[in-house]
């Protein structure tokens, strides 16, 4: 008897999706500025993957640095980039709350990972992957029992938290394989 499990993809948005801004928050569409050759990695990872969720901590909500509106308006933005280019996302998740506010959603909390569940139940028993660029993505990962794959540029959080290193969401598409084994 063998059983299938889906493969579930969680990435982390600032940093491996798009350009982060160092000490500062993306609040509107100019500033989101996508990394080189992530439209076609997440292109690829739909064909490979049964569900992609982005996973983000917004605490610059939190911070009235923007609205959820605007936060909102950034991921449609962000999503119709993506579909146009071949890629498909389930959902975006993200935390808009404070660092000190102690929530249950904040990564590396798996909040957003058990809305997920209960918005998509078919994920339950999945292989989940965990792709980020910092400590809390990949403490988010090891809480849900994912691979940790850390996307290390020169801006990323050095850690040891990880099953696979890549310097980008490029370079990890072409080498997804080496992942999936
Ligand atoms: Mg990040
Ligand atoms: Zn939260």
């Amino acid at each position: 008897m063998s059983i299938k499990h889906n493969r579930v993809l969680f990435i982390d948005r600032d940093g491996v999706i798009n350009v982060r801004l160092i000490d500062d928050y993306v609040t509107k569409i100019e500033q989101f500025q996508f990394l080189p050759g992530v439209l076609e990695a997440i292109a690829a990872f739909s064909k490979l993957f049964d569900r992609i969720f982005i996973v983000t901590n917004q605490q610059g909500v939190a911070k009235g640095l923007m609205t959820e509106d605007d936060l909102k308006k950034i991921h449609a933005h962000m999503l119709a980039q993506i579909e146009q280019n071949g890629g498909n996302i389930d959902a975006v998740y993200y935390c808009h709350h404070h660092k000190l506010d102690n929530c249950e959603c904040r990564k590396p909390k798996n909040g957003m990972f058990l809305q997920a569940l209960k918005d998509y139940p078919d994920i339950k028993d999945s292989i989940y992957y965990m792709v980020g660029d910092t400590k809390s993505d990949m403490g988010f990962g090891k809480n849900i029992g994912a691979t940790n794959v850390m996307i290390a540029n020169s801006d990323s959080e050095l850690n040891s938290n990880y099953n696979f290193v890549f310097p980008s969401l490029k370079k990890l598409s072409s080498d997804i394989h080496l992942v999936l084994g």
